[in-house]
């Protein structure tokens, strides 16, 4: 008798494995978009491609210190890359549940880091600015005006 291995493709597909061949390509190919959908659904996904574009990050000058930010309209989140998210939605669902969970920002984070593409949005900042917010804000407005 053989035991035949069921050798379905979602169940071994992780989101690393997806993320890291769009690291390979360096842009998302249409092997990618569905594995990405088959695991998230095709809803969260086209959500998420509506928040990569408010995902930024930003760069402390001179420590290079990093911190990923998704700036919305109502809310802001911080993003610490493949673990937190500081949303409502990764509070119930990975936090409180005490299990593995990407939120459509951590998923949106994750792509925009694969991409070759330098990120636009990528902002530099020194440690010594205050009012945060205002300036990334400023920055923002501008690169728009100037695109
Ligand atoms: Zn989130």
């Amino acid at each position: 008798m053989t035991v035949v291995k069921n050798s379905s493709y979602e169940n071994t597909d992780t989101f690393e494995s997806i993320l890291e061949s769009i690291g390979k390509n360096g842009f998302l190919t249409i092997d990618s978009i569905e594995r990405l959908s088959k695991m998230f659904s095709m809803q969260s996904m086209s959500k998420v491609k509506e928040i990569m574009s408010e995902i930024i990050k930003v760069v402390f000058i001179p420590s290079n210190r990093t911190i990923w930010m998704k700036l919305g309209t109502d809310k802001d989140y911080i993003i610490y890359p493949h673990s937190y998210c500081s949303c409502m939605d990764f509070f119930i669902h990975g936090i409180l549940k005490n299990r593995k969970y990407y939120c459509k920002h951590l998923i949106a984070q994750g792509i925009i880091e694969q991409l070759s593409v330098s990120n636009p949005k990528d902002i530099e900042m020194t440690e010594q600015d205050e009012n945060f917010k205002e300036k990334v804000i400023q920055r923002l407005e501008l690169e728009h005006f100037l695109n």
